[in-house]
Protein backbone atom coordinates (compact mmCIF):
# COMPACT_ATOMS: atom_id res chain seq x y z
CA UNK A 1 0.00 0.00 0.00
CA UNK A 2 1.50 3.48 -0.37
CA UNK A 3 2.18 6.31 1.78
CA UNK A 4 -0.67 8.48 2.59
CA UNK A 5 0.01 12.26 1.53
CA UNK A 6 -1.10 15.48 3.05
CA UNK A 7 -1.99 17.99 0.62
CA UNK A 8 -2.75 21.75 1.54
CA UNK A 9 -4.35 24.19 -0.72
CA UNK A 10 -6.40 20.76 -2.16
CA UNK A 11 -9.49 22.43 -2.65
CA UNK A 12 -7.46 25.24 -4.82
CA UNK A 13 -6.88 24.92 -8.91
CA UNK A 14 -3.74 23.34 -8.78
CA UNK A 15 -4.13 21.26 -5.42
CA UNK A 16 -7.14 19.89 -6.51
CA UNK A 17 -5.29 18.46 -9.62
CA UNK A 18 -2.45 17.02 -7.56
CA UNK A 19 -5.07 15.02 -5.32
CA UNK A 20 -6.77 13.77 -8.59
CA UNK A 21 -2.78 12.76 -9.52
CA UNK A 22 -1.86 10.75 -6.00
CA UNK A 23 -5.74 9.44 -6.06
CA UNK A 24 -5.40 8.14 -9.80
CA UNK A 25 -1.74 6.74 -8.82
CA UNK A 26 -3.18 4.97 -5.84
CA UNK A 27 -2.28 7.29 -2.91
CA UNK A 28 -4.19 7.82 0.07
CA UNK A 29 -5.02 11.71 0.23
CA UNK A 30 -5.88 14.12 3.07
CA UNK A 31 -6.22 17.82 2.07
CA UNK A 32 -5.84 20.58 4.23
CA UNK A 33 -7.45 24.18 2.81
CA UNK A 34 -9.01 27.41 4.56
CA UNK A 35 -11.49 27.68 1.98
CA UNK A 36 -10.39 31.25 1.44
CA UNK A 37 -10.33 30.80 -2.20
CA UNK A 38 -10.99 27.14 -2.47
CA UNK A 39 -14.10 25.56 -3.15
CA UNK A 40 -14.93 22.32 -1.07
CA UNK A 41 -16.67 20.38 -3.74
CA UNK A 42 -13.39 20.38 -5.82
CA UNK A 43 -11.93 18.41 -3.74
CA UNK A 44 -12.23 14.55 -4.81
CA UNK A 45 -14.57 12.68 -2.64
CA UNK A 46 -11.95 9.94 -2.45
CA UNK A 47 -9.53 12.37 -0.46
CA UNK A 48 -10.27 13.01 3.51
CA UNK A 49 -10.79 16.65 3.83
CA UNK A 50 -9.85 19.23 7.28
CA UNK A 51 -10.77 22.46 7.12
CA UNK A 52 -8.24 24.69 8.61
CA UNK A 53 -5.13 26.85 7.85
CA UNK A 54 -1.04 25.03 7.85
CA UNK A 55 -0.32 27.85 10.78
CA UNK A 56 -2.63 25.88 13.17
CA UNK A 57 -0.37 23.95 14.73
CA UNK A 58 -2.26 21.92 16.50
CA UNK A 59 -4.68 20.99 14.06
CA UNK A 60 -1.91 20.35 11.37
CA UNK A 61 0.22 18.59 13.97
CA UNK A 62 -2.78 16.01 15.04
CA UNK A 63 -3.41 15.54 11.44
CA UNK A 64 0.38 14.30 10.60
CA UNK A 65 -0.40 11.91 13.52
CA UNK A 66 -3.30 10.66 13.12
CA UNK A 67 -2.99 9.65 9.47
CA UNK A 68 0.83 8.97 9.46
CA UNK A 69 1.38 11.36 6.49
CA UNK A 70 4.36 10.30 4.80
CA UNK A 71 4.52 13.59 2.39
CA UNK A 72 3.41 16.53 2.24
CA UNK A 73 2.35 18.94 -1.21
CA UNK A 74 2.28 22.42 -0.04
CA UNK A 75 0.04 24.33 -2.43
CA UNK A 76 -1.59 26.52 0.29
CA UNK A 77 -0.95 30.51 -0.59
CA UNK A 78 -1.72 33.70 -2.01
CA UNK A 79 -1.01 33.89 -5.79
CA UNK A 80 -1.77 37.43 -7.07
CA UNK A 81 1.24 39.70 -7.82
CA UNK A 82 -0.47 43.08 -7.56
CA UNK A 83 -2.34 42.34 -4.24
CA UNK A 84 0.85 41.52 -2.73
CA UNK A 85 2.17 44.83 -3.50
CA UNK A 86 -0.70 46.41 -2.22
CA UNK A 87 -0.50 44.33 0.94
CA UNK A 88 2.70 42.50 1.32
CA UNK A 89 2.30 41.65 4.64
CA UNK A 90 -0.64 39.05 3.66
CA UNK A 91 2.09 37.38 1.51
CA UNK A 92 4.55 37.20 4.02
CA UNK A 93 1.67 35.71 6.42
CA UNK A 94 0.15 33.19 4.56
CA UNK A 95 3.51 31.94 2.64
CA UNK A 96 6.27 32.60 4.61
CA UNK A 97 5.36 32.54 8.05
CA UNK A 98 2.64 30.09 7.40
CA UNK A 99 5.16 27.50 6.00
CA UNK A 100 7.64 27.73 8.28
CA UNK A 101 5.05 26.58 10.73
CA UNK A 102 4.09 23.87 8.56
CA UNK A 103 7.59 23.28 7.86
CA UNK A 104 7.96 22.95 11.40
CA UNK A 105 5.22 20.69 12.02
CA UNK A 106 6.69 18.93 9.17
CA UNK A 107 9.95 18.16 11.38
CA UNK A 108 8.44 18.04 14.48
CA UNK A 109 6.02 14.97 12.92
CA UNK A 110 8.50 13.15 11.25
CA UNK A 111 7.29 13.66 8.08
CA UNK A 112 10.26 12.91 5.73
CA UNK A 113 9.30 14.78 2.38
CA UNK A 114 7.99 17.92 1.46
CA UNK A 115 6.98 19.35 -2.35
CA UNK A 116 6.46 22.78 -2.50
CA UNK A 117 4.89 24.93 -4.42
CA UNK A 118 7.59 28.01 -6.33
CA UNK A 119 7.43 29.75 -9.44
CA UNK A 120 9.30 30.87 -12.14
CA UNK A 121 8.53 34.39 -10.81
CA UNK A 122 11.80 34.09 -8.70
CA UNK A 123 13.63 34.50 -11.76
CA UNK A 124 12.36 38.10 -12.19
CA UNK A 125 13.26 39.91 -15.50
CA UNK A 126 15.28 37.72 -17.40
CA UNK A 127 18.22 38.85 -19.73
CA UNK A 128 18.44 34.94 -21.50
CA UNK A 129 16.10 32.15 -22.13
CA UNK A 130 15.08 29.60 -22.18
CA UNK A 131 15.82 30.08 -18.54
CA UNK A 132 17.52 27.73 -15.87
CA UNK A 133 17.10 26.37 -12.29
CA UNK A 134 20.96 28.51 -11.43
CA UNK A 135 19.86 31.28 -13.18
CA UNK A 136 19.58 34.54 -10.35
CA UNK A 137 16.82 34.41 -8.33
CA UNK A 138 16.07 38.21 -8.53
CA UNK A 139 11.94 38.45 -7.75
CA UNK A 140 10.30 41.89 -8.44
CA UNK A 141 7.20 41.63 -6.13
CA UNK A 142 6.39 40.22 -2.64
CA UNK A 143 4.47 37.52 -3.67
CA UNK A 144 7.99 36.50 -5.67
CA UNK A 145 10.17 37.25 -2.18
CA UNK A 146 7.77 35.30 0.17
CA UNK A 147 8.21 32.05 -1.96
CA UNK A 148 11.87 32.04 -2.63
CA UNK A 149 12.14 32.82 1.36
CA UNK A 150 10.20 29.30 1.68
CA UNK A 151 12.64 27.67 -0.82
CA UNK A 152 15.44 28.90 1.72
CA UNK A 153 13.85 27.73 4.62
CA UNK A 154 13.14 24.31 3.35
CA UNK A 155 17.23 24.30 2.18
CA UNK A 156 18.05 25.28 5.30
CA UNK A 157 16.04 23.05 7.23
CA UNK A 158 16.99 20.19 4.91
CA UNK A 159 20.63 20.33 5.83
CA UNK A 160 20.01 20.29 9.52
CA UNK A 161 17.07 17.57 9.79
CA UNK A 162 15.81 14.87 8.44
CA UNK A 163 13.79 15.84 5.98
CA UNK A 164 14.30 16.08 1.97
CA UNK A 165 12.40 18.61 -0.43
CA UNK A 166 11.27 18.45 -3.76
CA UNK A 167 10.54 22.49 -5.13
CA UNK A 168 9.02 22.83 -8.52
CA UNK A 169 9.15 26.49 -10.17
CA UNK A 170 5.64 26.64 -12.04
CA UNK A 171 6.11 28.53 -15.31
CA UNK A 172 2.00 29.37 -16.38
CA UNK A 173 -0.07 26.97 -15.39
CA UNK A 174 -3.61 26.60 -16.99
CA UNK A 175 -5.92 24.16 -18.77
CA UNK A 176 -8.46 21.87 -16.62
CA UNK A 177 -8.64 17.92 -15.74
CA UNK A 178 -9.48 16.02 -19.35
CA UNK A 179 -11.71 14.29 -17.92
CA UNK A 180 -13.36 17.77 -16.48
CA UNK A 181 -13.24 16.55 -12.70
CA UNK A 182 -11.45 20.18 -11.93
CA UNK A 183 -10.55 23.17 -13.39
CA UNK A 184 -9.90 26.92 -12.69
CA UNK A 185 -12.62 27.96 -10.70
CA UNK A 186 -11.79 31.12 -8.80
CA UNK A 187 -13.35 34.35 -9.31
CA UNK A 188 -11.32 37.71 -10.67
CA UNK A 189 -9.09 35.67 -13.25
CA UNK A 190 -6.52 37.71 -14.64
CA UNK A 191 -4.38 35.09 -16.34
CA UNK A 192 -4.61 34.91 -20.29
CA UNK A 193 -5.99 31.56 -20.91
CA UNK A 194 -8.70 31.37 -18.30
CA UNK A 195 -9.70 35.19 -19.67
CA UNK A 196 -10.02 34.15 -23.05
CA UNK A 197 -12.33 30.74 -22.23
CA UNK A 198 -14.27 33.51 -19.85
CA UNK A 199 -14.71 35.46 -23.41
CA UNK A 200 -15.38 32.09 -25.34
CA UNK A 201 -18.05 31.36 -23.25
CA UNK A 202 -20.18 35.32 -22.99
CA UNK A 203 -19.14 35.96 -19.40
CA UNK A 204 -16.79 38.85 -20.81
CA UNK A 205 -16.66 41.08 -23.90
CA UNK A 206 -13.03 40.99 -25.03
CA UNK A 207 -9.73 39.80 -24.43
CA UNK A 208 -6.83 42.92 -23.79
CA UNK A 209 -3.46 42.29 -25.12
CA UNK A 210 -1.08 43.94 -22.78
CA UNK A 211 1.27 45.71 -25.16
CA UNK A 212 2.59 44.75 -28.68
CA UNK A 213 5.94 46.38 -28.73
CA UNK A 214 7.97 43.87 -27.11
CA UNK A 215 10.81 42.04 -28.57
CA UNK A 216 9.31 38.91 -29.43
CA UNK A 217 8.12 37.86 -32.71
CA UNK A 218 5.27 38.95 -33.43
CA UNK A 219 5.65 42.28 -30.24
CA UNK A 220 3.50 40.41 -27.50
CA UNK A 221 4.30 39.09 -24.83
CA UNK A 222 6.06 35.24 -24.66
CA UNK A 223 5.10 32.30 -21.98
CA UNK A 224 5.48 28.63 -21.35
CA UNK A 225 2.55 27.33 -20.60
CA UNK A 226 2.23 24.08 -19.19
CA UNK A 227 -1.66 21.85 -18.72
CA UNK A 228 -2.56 21.55 -15.12
CA UNK A 229 -2.39 18.04 -14.86
CA UNK A 230 0.70 17.31 -16.63
CA UNK A 231 1.93 19.80 -13.57
CA UNK A 232 -0.17 17.52 -11.39
CA UNK A 233 1.80 14.59 -12.83
CA UNK A 234 5.01 16.28 -12.06
CA UNK A 235 4.28 16.56 -8.26
CA UNK A 236 3.48 12.46 -8.42
CA UNK A 237 6.56 11.83 -9.67
CA UNK A 238 8.76 13.77 -7.93
CA UNK A 239 7.56 12.51 -4.84
CA UNK A 240 8.57 8.73 -6.02
CA UNK A 241 12.14 10.11 -6.51
CA UNK A 242 12.30 11.63 -3.23
CA UNK A 243 11.33 8.34 -1.94
CA UNK A 244 13.77 6.12 -4.09
CA UNK A 245 16.63 8.47 -2.46
CA UNK A 246 15.25 9.69 0.39
CA UNK A 247 18.99 11.95 1.11
CA UNK A 248 18.42 14.14 -2.30
CA UNK A 249 16.40 17.48 -2.69
CA UNK A 250 15.05 18.63 -6.02
CA UNK A 251 15.02 21.96 -7.37
CA UNK A 252 13.18 21.99 -11.03
CA UNK A 253 11.92 23.91 -13.30
CA UNK A 254 8.54 22.88 -14.81
CA UNK A 255 7.64 24.30 -18.22
CA UNK A 256 7.51 22.68 -21.59
CA UNK A 257 10.18 24.76 -22.53
CA UNK A 258 8.28 26.10 -25.84
CA UNK A 259 6.99 30.03 -25.65
CA UNK A 260 3.62 31.23 -26.75
CA UNK A 261 2.72 34.59 -27.93
CA UNK A 262 -0.52 36.20 -26.34
CA UNK A 263 -1.69 36.19 -30.41
CA UNK A 264 -0.97 33.03 -30.32
CA UNK A 265 -2.32 32.07 -27.97
CA UNK A 266 -5.54 34.16 -28.95
CA UNK A 267 -5.37 32.42 -32.48
CA UNK A 268 -5.26 28.98 -30.79
CA UNK A 269 -8.42 30.26 -29.07
CA UNK A 270 -10.35 31.41 -32.06
CA UNK A 271 -9.48 27.97 -33.49
CA UNK A 272 -11.18 25.87 -30.29
CA UNK A 273 -14.04 27.49 -29.97
CA UNK A 274 -14.50 28.42 -33.98
CA UNK A 275 -15.04 31.89 -32.74
CA UNK A 276 -13.66 35.41 -33.27
CA UNK A 277 -13.05 36.56 -29.79
CA UNK A 278 -12.87 40.49 -29.58
CA UNK A 279 -9.02 41.53 -28.96
CA UNK A 280 -8.63 45.76 -27.64
CA UNK A 281 -5.03 46.17 -27.61
CA UNK A 282 -3.79 47.76 -24.42
CA UNK A 283 -0.54 49.60 -22.78
CA UNK A 284 1.57 46.91 -21.42
CA UNK A 285 1.02 45.87 -17.94
CA UNK A 286 3.19 47.07 -15.36
CA UNK A 287 5.58 44.30 -14.13
CA UNK A 288 5.34 42.15 -16.88
CA UNK A 289 8.46 40.46 -18.57
CA UNK A 290 8.62 40.15 -22.07
CA UNK A 291 9.68 36.46 -21.99
CA UNK A 292 9.18 33.76 -19.53
CA UNK A 293 10.11 30.27 -21.07
CA UNK A 294 11.89 26.93 -18.97
CA UNK A 295 14.81 25.63 -19.57
CA UNK A 296 13.09 22.02 -18.78
CA UNK A 297 16.47 19.53 -19.34
CA UNK A 298 16.78 18.96 -15.43
CA UNK A 299 13.26 17.52 -15.07
CA UNK A 300 13.83 15.69 -17.90
CA UNK A 301 16.87 14.43 -16.87
CA UNK A 302 15.63 13.62 -13.33
CA UNK A 303 12.21 12.18 -13.39
CA UNK A 304 10.38 9.87 -15.63
CA UNK A 305 8.16 12.59 -16.29
CA UNK A 306 7.39 13.14 -19.99
CA UNK A 307 4.79 16.27 -21.06
CA UNK A 308 1.65 14.36 -22.57
CA UNK A 309 -0.82 17.46 -23.29
CA UNK A 310 2.07 20.08 -24.29
CA UNK A 311 -0.20 21.57 -26.93
CA UNK A 312 -1.82 25.00 -27.01
CA UNK A 313 -5.00 23.43 -28.44
CA UNK A 314 -5.47 21.03 -26.06
CA UNK A 315 -4.92 23.01 -23.24
CA UNK A 316 -7.31 25.79 -24.19
CA UNK A 317 -9.79 22.33 -25.06
CA UNK A 318 -10.14 21.22 -21.83
CA UNK A 319 -9.82 24.87 -20.09
CA UNK A 320 -12.70 25.69 -22.13
CA UNK A 321 -14.68 22.39 -20.91
CA UNK A 322 -14.36 23.23 -18.16
CA UNK A 323 -15.25 27.25 -18.26
CA UNK A 324 -18.55 25.80 -19.84
CA UNK A 325 -19.09 23.15 -17.01
CA UNK A 326 -18.64 25.98 -14.67
CA UNK A 327 -20.95 28.07 -16.48
CA UNK A 328 -23.73 25.58 -16.60
CA UNK A 329 -23.07 25.44 -12.45
CA UNK A 330 -23.69 28.90 -12.18
CA UNK A 331 -27.20 29.04 -14.00
CA UNK A 332 -28.01 26.14 -11.89
CA UNK A 333 -27.51 28.14 -9.29
CA UNK A 334 -28.76 31.16 -10.42
CA UNK A 335 -32.24 32.30 -8.73
CA UNK A 336 -35.16 32.09 -11.23
N1 LIG B 1 -1.98 39.01 -21.02
C1 LIG B 1 -2.76 39.73 -21.92
N2 LIG B 1 -4.08 39.92 -21.61
C2 LIG B 1 -4.67 39.41 -20.51
C3 LIG B 1 -3.88 38.66 -19.59
C4 LIG B 1 -2.54 38.48 -19.89
O1 LIG B 1 -2.25 40.20 -22.94
O2 LIG B 1 -5.88 39.61 -20.30
C5 LIG B 1 -0.55 38.76 -21.34
C6 LIG B 1 0.42 39.23 -20.28
O3 LIG B 1 0.82 40.55 -20.54
C7 LIG B 1 1.57 38.22 -20.47
C8 LIG B 1 0.85 36.95 -20.88
O4 LIG B 1 -0.40 37.35 -21.39
O5 LIG B 1 2.40 38.61 -21.56
C9 LIG B 1 0.61 35.99 -19.72
O6 LIG B 1 0.01 36.68 -18.64
P1 LIG B 1 -0.73 35.92 -17.46
O7 LIG B 1 -1.41 36.93 -16.60
O8 LIG B 1 -1.58 34.82 -18.04
O9 LIG B 1 0.44 35.19 -16.66
P2 LIG B 1 1.78 35.78 -15.98
O10 LIG B 1 2.88 35.41 -16.94
O11 LIG B 1 1.61 37.24 -15.78
O12 LIG B 1 1.89 35.02 -14.71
Amino acid sequence: TKPTVLVTGGAGYIGSHAVLALLDSGYPVVVIDNLTTGFRWAVDPRAAFVEGSVDDDDLVRDTLRRHDIRAIMHFAGSIIVPESVENPLKYYKNNTVASRALIESAVLCGVPHFIFSSTATLYGIVERWPIREDFPLQPINPYGKSKLMTEQMLADVAAAHPLSYGVLRYFNVAGADPQVRSGQSTEGATHLIKVAVEAATGKRGHVAIFGTDYDTRDGTGMRDYIHVSDLAAAHVDTLEALMANPSTNYTMNVGYGTGSTVLEVLDAVDRVTNMTIERRIEPRRAGDPPILVADNSAILATLPWRPKRDNLDTIIADALAWERKLAEREDQAAPV
